[in-house]
């Protein structure tokens, strides 16, 4: 069974570009491998977050995720600093991390550019501690975006340089895992591009929106003046309420408002209600379960404390090996 690996950013709500973009196939990769989802807490402190917000966002991803269907029983779900491993192994992987390639990357760079006033040693060894939570459970696959793709090919370097300073097949070379057609991009409601959480206000749809929420996010999202002449063309912002219908309507919906366009008999506002509504059939089961999980202290530190036991039995298995590769062996 392949081991894969992935981090989430405790950040700000799930929205739908989250959910059909990268959840969704969370929540199937479990059934058919051995996954580790872990949500990254000491990545996130680069930014110098308060303890209120770190502690409360670990939260809020926990219970979004829980109720989006990720299964403690089936995957291993963690929190990152739950694990000492994780800085043991970030430690000793940044004796072989050279400044040169760290500098480098690109991201790195990005951020020194948007917050000069910042510039961390966290920042810049991010790509030793993304390694250390791959290699620590010593994992095949690593579902990434491309943002993230120069990261893991930084990882294969690590452990390829490991490996080759030992001179010991110890590390497996991390992969992307590949979702092919799966990808889907879902737009956003400003009229261009995908949905986001960075974006403009009234541009993502998060699963914990109320319906009155919803409702008002989808009527003001961005179309046109509607088509004059039988066949023309959509815009981008009518593309993307066709888009976004085709992911959460039934297909006659869809074929529907579709013939509505190419007869130019099209009212957006018909289209939106309709829209709206079947986003609300689909968030508001998920929006229930996250404010019940959320509130629940107890099943929080249950599946934490068991998500932590679980990744520590690979973690320590490989620190202990690591350990005696190295040379530091008890007497
Ligand atoms: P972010 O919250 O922006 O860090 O996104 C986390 C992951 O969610 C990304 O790596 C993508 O896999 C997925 N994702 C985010 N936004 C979208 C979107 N609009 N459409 C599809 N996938 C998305």
């Amino acid at each position: 069974m392949e081991v894969v690996l992935s981090g989430i950013r405790p950040t700000g709500n799930l929205h739908l570009g989250n959910y059909f973009g990268a959840v969704r196939n969370f929540i199937k990769m479990q059934e058919e491998n051995s996954c580790y989802f872990f949500i990254a807490d000491y990545h996130s402190l680069t930014t110098h977050p308060t303890p209120a917000d770190l502690h409360g966002n670990i939260r809020n991803v926990l219970a979004e995720f829980l109720a989006t269907g990720l299964d403690p029983e089936k995957a291993t779900l963690y929190v990152q600093s739950d694990l000492p491993e994780t800085a043991e192994l970030y430690l000793l992987l940044n004796m072989n991390a050279y400044i040169g390639e760290l500098e480098r990357c690109t991201s790195f760079k990005e951020k020194i550019r948007k917050h000069p006033e910042n510039v961390n040693a966290g920042l810049l060894t991010y790509p030793t501690l993304m390694a250390a939570d791959i290699l620590l459970h010593r994992a095949h696959k690593v579902p990434v975006g491309k943002d993230q793709e120069q990261h893991l090919e930084m990882t294969r370097t690590f452990a390829r340089r490991f490996n080759r300073m030992y001179n010991i097949e110890f590390f497996p070379e991390p992969q992307a895992y590949n979702f092919g057609e799966e990808l889907v991009k879902v737009p956003g409601l400003d009229g261009s591009g995908k949905m986001g959480k960075s974006e403009s206000e009234g541009n993502a749809i998060f699963l914990v929106d109320s319906p009155e929420i919803i409702r008002k996010k989808v009527m003001r999202a961005v179309s046109d003046a509607g088509p004059t002449e039988e066949g023309q063309a959509k815009t981008e912002a009518v593309e993307n309420l066709f888009s976004l219908l085709k992911i959460m309507s039934k297909p006659e919906t869809l074929a529907f408002f579709e013939d509505e366009y190419l007869n130019c008999r099209i009212r957006y506002g018909d289209l939106k209600k309709q829209l709206a509504e079947d986003i609300i059939l689909f968030t508001s089961p998920i929006r229930e379960r996250i404010l019940e999980i959320r509130d629940d202290n107890e099943y929080l530190r249950k599946v934490t404390k068991m998500g932590a036991e679980k990744a520590r039995e690979s973690a320590s298995k490989t620190i202990k090996e690591i350990r005696e590769i190295i040379g530091i062996s008890s007497f």
